[in-house]
């Protein structure tokens, strides 16, 4: 009851002077104690706690004086996932030219069906690496086939594809399965025991094969062997194959659990006068894990609900005290304000946003994720990821100066890039930064990372620190200011360039 009290009060709309404010702790904290609050339950997409978080979200843009930006002008876009937990599946090997069966190690391969069930013989299997297929164009013939790839890209290279990305383009060439390959016997069980608790895609056919698995290295290079080819060379040379045939075949089986359920992105909008000069977008996740620690041998009422306050109660309350001290009065972009889903299953819900935009995606001139934001009192560093990807540092370097800020240089923040829902636009070309002072910090986070991160104990005590959120949040405030107006960041040319 006290959360719908709290709801009402807050929707009274804030007043023109209360925007010229700083955003204090204090704001911040109220936010964050009710959405990492354990009525939230946790905030685990598709459950009562997500109800709450989404309509949370939009009721305090409500009172911010947003519109609804989501579908039939809702505050709402549904992002449908699936669920795959593996449950039953065997496969045999055998030897094209002899016709022979391989034997595995059952415990070394790991198989989970797209379908509730799969059955087929007679795959041939091919060896992928992340080569560009060497003639023009031309997709990769993998029509029918069961392909092994490792799941450690190569490093150096562009870098640009990730195990994600080369499983999807296999997937999209015909293959009727992928199978990881793990380079690190050491590794393998780690991977098993968190494969066999299952995964989250996005619904849709060209998101998953009709078979995905993991194999370990030892049982790997058991099959080169039999092909006559070194696993060891295989894998050293992966960046320059595109894929070898290993002259095999495999039948097989397996059975999964799917469940298929709906979960929300909120979408809002600060509407400007002049839109079609482009438009910015700040963004954060709302998802977390609900209940964690579940096969713990835990007393029954001990706290099983991973509150997720920090991660990222802490950035969904920046973006509702940011999106109240913006005004359609200071700047003639549109703004739009976007709270993610499912990030913690991949940055799924981003990934739904970019397939099917609020807003023309070309339109957008920078992208501002707030992830993690409560974990440090300085107010003077910052963390800017995403800096050296795009034409912005410069503009980003003036709203620092401006606001008292300094860029940390030391390029370490950097490991996390591909690792936040920005990600998703910078590969689109689309101009995305994760600004913050938690990041900056690099003891504190750290203990965190080793700490209370996805664990029950991120919740709302002396772990969070919200002096560098506050000063974060206003920070953010003052990039609103600077790239929503055409004044003080002229940006792109009047639109009528590119098509959709
Ligand atoms: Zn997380």
């Amino acid at each position: 009851m006290r959360i719908i009290a709290g709801l009402f009060l807050s929707s009274l709309v804030f007043s023109a002077s209360l925007r010229a404010e700083p955003i204090g702790e204090a704001d911040l904290l109220r936010h964050i104690e009710i959405l990492a609050g354990d009525a939230f339950e946790g905030r685990k997409p598709g459950t009562t706690g997500e109800n709450k978080s989404v309509h949370y979200i939009a009721s305090q843009w409500l009172a911010a004086g947003l519109k609804p930006a989501g579908v039939q002008g809702s505050w709402y876009a549904p992002v449908s996932l699936v669920e795959r937990i593996p449950e039953r599946s065997q496969i045999y090997f055998s030897d094209n030219s002899r016709g022979r069966n391989i034997r595995l190690r059952e415990d070394e391969i790991i198989l989970r069906s797209g379908d509730p069930s799969f059955r087929q013989s007679r795959m041939a299997v091919v060896f992928a690496g992340y080569a560009d297929y060497g003639q023009g164009q031309d997709a990769l013939p993998m029509a029918g086939k069961l392909v092994l790839l490792p799941v450690e890209p190569p490093e150096g290279g562009d870098g640009s594809e990730s195990y994600r990305d080369r499983k999807l383009e296999l997937i999209r060439n015909g293959a009727v399965g992928v199978i990881g390959v793990v380079d690190d016997q050491k590794r393998w069980s780690r991977f098993r025991r968190s494969y066999q608790r299952g995964a989250t895609a996005l619904a849709g056919p060209q998101e998953h094969a009709a078979l995905e698995g993991l194999i370990s290295l030892d049982q790997f290079s058991r099959l080169a062997r039999k092909s006559g080819l070194d696993a060891k060379s295989l894998l050293a040379d992966q960046a320059a194959i595109s894929y070898v045939d290993l002259g095999l075949n495999a039948d097989a089986v397996a059975e999964t659990q799917v469940r298929t359920y709906t979960s929300h992105n909120v979408i809002g909008k600060i509407a400007g006068t002049n839109p079609k000069r482009g438009a910015l977008l700040f963004m954060g996740h709302w998802d977390h894990f609900g209940e964690c620690r579940i096969e713990d041998p835990l007393t029954p009422e001990a706290d099983r609900v991973c509150n997720g306050a920090i991660d990222n109660a802490s950035g969904i309350s920046l973006l509702i005290e940011t999106a109240k001290r913006l005004s359609p009065d200071d700047h003639d972009r549109d703004v739009y304000f976007l709270a993610t889903t499912a990030e913690e299953k991949g940055l799924l819900g981003a990934r739904a946003f970019v397939r099917n935009p609020a807003v023309a995606l070309e339109n957008l001139v920078a992208v501002f994720n707030a992830d993690t934001v409560a974990l440090s009192d300085d107010r003077k560093m910052i963390a800017v990821i995403g800096l050296g990807q795009s034409g912005l540092d410069e503009d980003i370097e003036i709203v620092a100066a401006q606001e008292g800020r300094e860029i940390d240089r030391s390029g370490k923040p950097d490991v996390y890039l591909r690792r936040q829902d920005g990600y998703v636009f910078l590969e689109r070309d689309i101009p995305a930064f994760m600004i913050t002072s938690a990041f900056a910090d690099e003891v504190r986070l750290q203990a965190y990372i080793n700490g209370p991160y996805h664990d029950v104990s991120d919740e709302v005590n002396d772990d969070l620190l919200l002096g560098g959120a506050a000063a974060d949040a206003n920070f953010h405030v003052a990039l609103g200011r600077y790239f929503a107006s055409t004044i003080t960041y002229p940006g792109l040319a009047p639109s009528g360039g590119a098509d959709n």
